[in-house]
């Protein structure tokens, strides 16, 4: 068999017919839908037609996309995560829109919600008529989320809310968003309708990273819930954090599609661009470069898959997780940089997409657990020993 430039060790072989039609589906939507316009969306800062994005995201089954019933795909998680990859080689952005809507909202409803919550929110949510968001973060609570400071008291039978969230994914666009909240009863989720009275959600402007995504805080002051917003089935931190090791097992894959459209870039450009009389990817410092790439892309992709059979097999451990966010994401920044050098001046600009995708990529660092938390996660597994505090 001949070697394949873009899929030097026949990782493609791993996948089956039905995994291989996700992947080209969600690609051809991808060339489609979001190429062709990204890098202006990028420059102005916005994500315009969010709402028709989304239910064109429904219709693929993006959405809710590994869940069970409800409108869900019911697809493996070894789809999800190809279709993660495939969304945020075109964007970080459009993978966080499918990230928070699929695996923090309707992963924490369809996990810990009741039956009626389920029924109120996961159909429409499926289908992209509904967005959600999911509010763990404060502005000065990240890491530590057990020191949150957003609390819900008991009132007779209802609850009332009160906080404020930071940086959350959909804030703005949403219809219900997931808040987490300290309680009597320890912290606790609740499905707050994002009309209700003391909510709002104001877009934060001026990031200089996932500029093509809404990112929003979130103001609850006196939110009257009735009894039946908390989610039933979770109290604790293990609530919000078994939803973000389902969301982190995306940007594993997903991460690794903004390094493969920087290194795809990279390669395009060494082959035409001349210097000194022939294709700069002739020069040896430049073939390192691609190799280098190539092997952090490629064990970036094995890796994912690796973790994608365990999450099917059931078998899958948070620190094998964070083990993936941990690397994959650092090493899909390594490859932007280094694409980024590749492209000489051209790299700095829209035009192409390299440097678009490195700023995004220092957001995925930071969200869903930094890089210092994930080391200390793997630290704390390797040696017994808790470095957190
Ligand atoms: P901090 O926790 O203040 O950390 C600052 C630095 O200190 C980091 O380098 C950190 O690793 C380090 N640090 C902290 N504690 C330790 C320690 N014990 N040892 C060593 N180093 C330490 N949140 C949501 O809830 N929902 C969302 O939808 C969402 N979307 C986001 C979208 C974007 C674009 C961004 C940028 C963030 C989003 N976040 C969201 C927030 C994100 O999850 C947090 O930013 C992240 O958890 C880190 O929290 P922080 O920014 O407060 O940093």
């Amino acid at each position: 068999m001949s070697f394949v430039p873009t899929d030097p060790l026949g990782l493609d072989e791993l996948l089956s017919p039905e995994d291989a039609a996700v992947r080209d589906t969600v690609r051809a939507w991808a060339a489609d839908r979001v190429l062709p316009y990204v890098a202006d969306w990028y420059e102005r800062g916005e994500l315009p037609g969010i709402r028709e994005l989304a239910r064109e995201l429904g219709a693929l089954g993006a959405l809710g996309m590994s869940l069970e019933g409800y409108g869900c795909a019911g697809a493996t998680a070894v789809q999800y995560g190809l279709a993660c990859l495939e969304l945020e080689a075109a964007d970080s952005g459009i993978r966080s829109l499918v990230s928070v809507q699929g695996s923090l909202a309707m992963y924490a409803i369809h996990r810990y919600g009741s039956e009626e919550q389920k029924q109120r929110w996961l159909p429409g949510m499926a289908a992209g008529e509904l967005i959600g968001c999911f509010g763990l973060t404060e502005p000065d609570v990240g890491s530590d989320p057990a020191a949150m400071r957003t609390h819900a008291k008991r009132d007779g039978t209802d609850w009332i809310l009160n906080g404020r969230k930071m940086w959350i994914t959909n804030g703005s666009v949403s219809s219900v968003a997931v808040v987490w909240a300290q309680t009597d009863e320890g912290i606790r989720g609740f499905a707050v309708p994002t009309d209700s009275a003391g909510f709002s959600a104001p877009e934060i402007k001026h990031k200089w990273s996932l500029r093509a995504s809404v990112t929003s805080e979130l103001v609850m002051d006196d939110v009257r819930l009735p009894a039946d917003a908390v989610l039933p089935g979770v109290a604790g931190l293990k609530g919000p954090l078994s939803c973000l090791s389902h969301a982190r097992y995306g940007i594993v894959w997903g991460s690794m599609g903004a390094a493969r459209a920087s290194f795809e870039a990279a390669l395009d450009y060494a082959r035409t661009r001349e210097q000194f009389g022939r294709p700069i990817g002739g020069f040896q410092l430049t073939q390192a470069k691609l190799a280098d790439m190539a092997l952090e892309l490629h064990k970036g992709i094995l890796l994912a898959h690796h973790l994608g059979r365990r999450m099917d097999a059931g078998t899958l451990r948070p620190e094998q997780v964070s083990f993936g966010k941990l690397n994959n994401v650092r090493e899909a920044i390594e490859i932007c940089r280094t694409a980024r050098t590749v492209l000489g001046a051209n790299g700095i600009s829209l035009e192409y997409p390299v440097m678009r995708h490195a700023t995004n990529l220092e957001s995925v660092l930071t969200y869903e657990g930094t890089v210092e938390m994930h080391q200390l996660v793997l630290g704390k597994a390797l040696t017994g020993l808790d470095a957190f505090r």
